[in-house]
């Protein structure tokens, strides 16, 4: 365990919180404050199409309700194009990554991965791609699942850090955010699993340290589906009327203990305290 352990929640401000986000945030938080950590938030609004301010000042307004602060800078993924120029120049200097304009489906055509652009006489803005030679396999260990591992080229091919319209992928501006930020500990929903590999690939080759990596269970609707932000949650309480009682949902749905002491918790602040002391992470669910 590093001296000072830092945690992060990443919310996409692309929809209010749903029950599945508030159970990341409140994970993050007992696993960074269990031990005295850090926990800090940032807006990872990269996605223009589908990211709005509106949804950002009630996601933020609904982790204050709840009594999660930010103990760093809040910051806002679309306002670091520097930083991730930089990483990005690093790379390209480096020759990992090229400047592609064939298509998706084009790309999709090669297996995935082509390692130069089929297409260099095309017109116009060309996106950028991380080379990922053949045998880059990625081992890692969650702290929930354990032993992981992923044939990066294989299974996913040459990623895109930047599209051709200039908007940074996921995978480029978490793997710069969490380096530069000094994140110690990622902890997020297992739907984010699939990405693991590409961001521990990436990190290696900007030098970065990787994080501890923990991968919490999905949430799913009575359909079985993962719940997007988008999908209104029937079992949602009113985060104005009950903060409390949000809590209480989440902390089950980690599979911790209903002590009194958490049944009986009146305000935000008196839930967390209690919530950090009796957190046991070998309960969640796997
Ligand atoms: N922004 C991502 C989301 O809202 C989370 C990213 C992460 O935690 O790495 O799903």
């Amino acid at each position: 365990m590093p001296a000072t352990v830092r945690g992060r929640f990443a919310p996409s401000p692309s929809g209010p919180l749903h029950f599945g986000s508030v159970m990341a945030a409140l994970g993050s938080w007992l696993f960074a404050k269990q031990f005295g950590g850090e926990w800090w938030i940032r807006v990872e609004d990269v996605d223009r199409d589908r990211c709005r301010l509106r949804h950002e000042q009630t996601q933020l307004g609904d982790l204050e309700l709840l009594g999660l602060h930010s103990d760093g800078p809040i910051v806002r993924q679309s306002e670091r194009t520097a930083q991730y120029q930089v990483a990005l120049d690093q790379l390209l200097s480096a020759g990992h990554a090229f400047e592609c304009r064939c298509s998706r489906a084009e790309v999709a055509a090669m297996g995935g991965s082509h390692h130069r652009c089929l297409n260099p006489q095309r017109r116009g803005p060309a996106s950028i791609r991380l080379q990922v030679p053949a045998g880059t396999v990625i081992h890692f260990r969650d702290r929930l699942l354990g032993a992981m591992q992923q044939d990066v080229h294989a299974d996913i091919g040459d990623y895109t850090l930047r599209r051709a319209d200039g908007q940074w992928t996921y995978q480029m501006a978490v793997v710069v955010d969490d380096a530069l930020q000094g994140m110690t500990q990622v902890v997020r929903g297992a739907d984010l699993l699939d990405s693991t590999a590409r961001q521990i690939y990436l990190q290696s080759l900007l030098n970065y340290p990787t994080p501890e990596y923990a991968h919490l269970p999905l949430q799913l609707d009575r359909n079985g589906r993962k719940l997007s932000k988008r999908d209104e949650d029937p079992r949602a309480v009113n985060l104005h009327d009950a903060p409390v009682s949000m809590l209480q949902r989440a902390w089950l749905a980690l599979g911790q203990t209903p002590v009194t002491a958490i049944r009986n918790a009146d305000t935000v602040a008196e839930f967390l305290e209690i919530a950090r002391n009796h957190f046991d992470e070998y309960l969640i669910p796997r």
